[in-house]
C-alpha cells in the first residue's frame, strides 16, 4: 500500500510520501537506543513537564489537527476535535499519575529472609507501535503517553493511509521538549515490520488492528521472545432486556454503531433484543439510524462521513450483499450512494442466520445486525457465539440480570446501560481473538515495564 493521504470524501490523492529508506530506519533505531540510555534516567517530573506541554500543544492545535485527520481518513471533524482533546486528557492523566502508578511495591521482607524486599517498575527500551488509521491520533497516543512516562522510547509505524498524522506525532513530542529520539515515526509499509521487530534494539511491540496483522506481528515477536500487546477486532454485542429504557437504548444504539463512521473496534455491532420489546426497539432504532446525516465530514452537523478507504467500503458492500442474498431483511440503508467519496449509509439488517458472513465476521462500517431472543440465557449464548471478546453492552434495570451479564459475557469490557468507550482511568482490551494485554490505567503503563524484584539481605 502506498504511503499517501487520499481524501475519502473525494477519492483524491492529496499528498504522497516516500517510504523511509533502510538507512533512515537504521538511523532511527540507533538514535532510539542512544536516547533511551539517558531518557530512562530522567525524572517523572521532567517527563511530566514535557507531557503537559504536549497536551497544551494538542489543545492549541485542535482545529488544524482535526482537519488533518478528517482529510486523511474521513471521520467527522467534530469527532476529530474530540479525539484531539481526548489525547490531551490522556497526556495529562499520565503526567499526573505515572509516578504513583509505577511506585515500588513493597513485599513482606521477613517472609523472604531479607532486610528489605520490593518490586520496582523499570522501562524496557525502544517499543515498536504498529497502529491503525481509525483513531489515528488516539490509538497512537494511548500507547505513547504511558510508554514515554514510564521511561520507554517509542517507534511508530502508523497505517499507510495516515502519514500526516504519523509525522505530526513525532513533531508534537519534539516541540513539547522530549529529547530527540524519544518518539520517532517510521514511514514504512507493513512489509518492513518484520525486519524492524527482529532487530535486537527493539524490545517489545504493541499492535492495534486486524486479526491477521496481530497474528503476523505476534508470531515474529514470539519467535524473538519479545513482549506484545494486541488490541484487535471486535463484534460487540448490545443486549436490550425488557426493563431497559428503550428510548435511550435506541438512541445510544445508533451512536454506538455509527461511531467513527462505523469503523471502531468497540462499536456495538450485534444488537440482541428480548422479544418482549423487540418491535418497539426496532422501530426506535430504525428511526434513530435513518435520521443520521451522512455527508461532508468537514461540515459541522454531519453525523457520518465516508469510510476510510475504497477497500473498506468494498468489504462492507460484500458483507451486506452476502447477508441479503441469504435472506437478511434491510430495515434501512443498504444502498451505496452515487457520486464521489466512499460513503455508506447507516444500515440495519434483520433476520440474520448463522450461514451469513455478518454473523461471524467483524463489520467495519455503519451496519447493524439485529437479533431477537427469548430470554437472558439465549442473549448471553448469542453474545458469546463469536471468536471476538472486546467490549459488550447490556441494557437492563434488573440487578440480577446485570450480575449475570458481568459474570457471563466473554469480553474484556462490559458496559451496563451505556456504550463501550475508553477512559484513561479504566483498563482497555479484550479476550479471545480480540487480543491480549491492556492499555490505559495502571495496567497499560505497566505492560512495557520490567517488574524487577529487589531483595536486600
Ligand atoms: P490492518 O490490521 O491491516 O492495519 C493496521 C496496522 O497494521 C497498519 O499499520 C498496517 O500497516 C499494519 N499491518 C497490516 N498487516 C501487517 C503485517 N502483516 N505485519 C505488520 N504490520 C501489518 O487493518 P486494515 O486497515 O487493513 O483494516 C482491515 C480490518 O481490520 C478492518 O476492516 C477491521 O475489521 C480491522 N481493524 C481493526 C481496528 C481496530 O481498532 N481494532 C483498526 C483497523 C482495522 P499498513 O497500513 O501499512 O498496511
Amino acid at each position: 500500500m502506498a504511503i499517501a493521504t487520499i481524501n475519502p470524501a473525494t477519492g483524491e490523492t492529496v499528498k504522497t510520501f516516500d517510504e523511509s529508506s533502510d538507512e533512515e530506519v537504521e538511523a532511527a533505531l540507533a538514535l532510539a537506543v542512544e536516547t533511551f540510555a539517558s531518557y530512562r534516567l530522567t525524572s517523572f517530573a521532567e517527563r511530566a513537564g514535557w507531557m503537559r506541554r504536549a497536551a497544551d500543544l494538542l489543545d492549541a492545535e485542535v482545529e488544524t489537527t482535526a482537519a488533518m485527520m478528517t482529510t486523511e481518513m474521513g471521520k467527522t471533524v467534530a469527532s476529530a476535535r474530540q479525539e484531539v482533546q481526548k489525547c490531551a486528557k490522556a497526556c495529562r492523566f499520565y503526567a499526573e499519575h505515572a509516578e504513583r502508578l509505577l511506585t515500588d511495591e513493597p513485599a513482606d521482607a521477613s517472609a523472604v529472609g531479607a532486610r528489605k524486599a520490593y518490586a520496582r517498575y523499570q522501562p524496557l527500551g525502544p517499543v515498536l507501535a504498529i497502529m491503525p488509521w481509525n483513531f489515528p491520533l488516539w490509538q497512537a497516543m494511548r500507547f505513547a503517553a504511558p510508554a514515554l512516562m514510564a521511561g520507554n522510547v517509542g517507534l511508530l509505524k502508523h497505517a499507510s493511509n495516515v502519514p500526516q498524522t504519523a509525522l505530526y506525532m513525532q513533531d508534537l513530542f519534539e516541540r513539547a521538549g522530549f529529547p530527540r529520539g524519544a518518539f520517532q515515526t517510521l514511514l514504512v509499509g507493513s512489509a518492513k515490520v518484520e525486519g524492524i521487530l527482529r532487530d535486537r534494539r527493539v524490545v517489545a511491540a504493541t499492535l492495534t488492528g486486524s486479526g491477521p496483522a496481530g497474528s503476523a506481528v505476534a508470531s515474529v515477536a514470539g519467535d524473538e521472545i519479545k513482549k506484545t500487546v494486541l488490541e484487535l477486532g471486535g463484534s460487540d454485542p448490545f443486549i436490550v432486556m425488557p426493563s431497559a429504557d428503550l428510548a435511550r437504548a435506541a438512541r445510544v444504539a445508533a451512536v454506538a454503531r455509527t461511531l467513527n463512521n462505523g469503523q471502531s473496534c468497540i462499536a456495538a455491532k450485534r444488537f440482541i433484543v428480548h422479544e418482549a420489546v423487540a418491535d418497539e426497539f426496532e422501530q426506535r432504532f430504525v428511526e434513530a439510524m435513518a435520521a443520521l446525516r451522512v455527508g461532508d465530514p468537514m461540515e459541522d452537523g454531519t453525523d457520518i462521513g465516508p469510510l476510510a478507504t475504497e477497500s473498506q467500503r468494498q468489504d462492507v458492500v460484500e458483507l451486506v450483499g452476502d447477508a441479503v442474498a441469504k435472506g437478511a431483511r434491510v430495515l434501512c440503508g443498504g444502498e451505496v450512494p452515487g457520486g464521489a467519496g466512499w460513503y455508506y449509509p447507516p444500515t440495519i439488517l434483520a433476520g440474520i442466520t448463522p450461514e451469513m458472513r455478518v454473523h461471524t465476521e467483524e463489520l467495519f462500517g455503519p451496519v447493524a445486525t439485529l437479533y431477537r431472543v427469548a430470554d437472558i440465557d439465549e442473549a448471553i449464548e448469542l453474545a458469546n457465539a463469536t471468536e471476538f471478546g472486546l467490549g459488550s453492552n447490556a441494557w437492563t434495570q434488573d440487578e440480577e440480570e446485570r450480575a449475570r451479564f458481568v459474570r457471563d459475557i466473554e469480553a474484556g469490557m462490559v458496559f451496563i446501560n451505556g456504550n463501550t468507550t475508553s477512559y484513561p482511568d479504566l483498563p482497555f482490551g479484550g479476550v479471545k481473538t480480540s487480543g491480549y494485554g491492556r492499555e490505559l490505567s495502571a495496567h497499560g503503563i505497566r505492560e512495557f515495564c520490567n517488574l524487577k524484584t529487589v531483595w536486600v539481605g
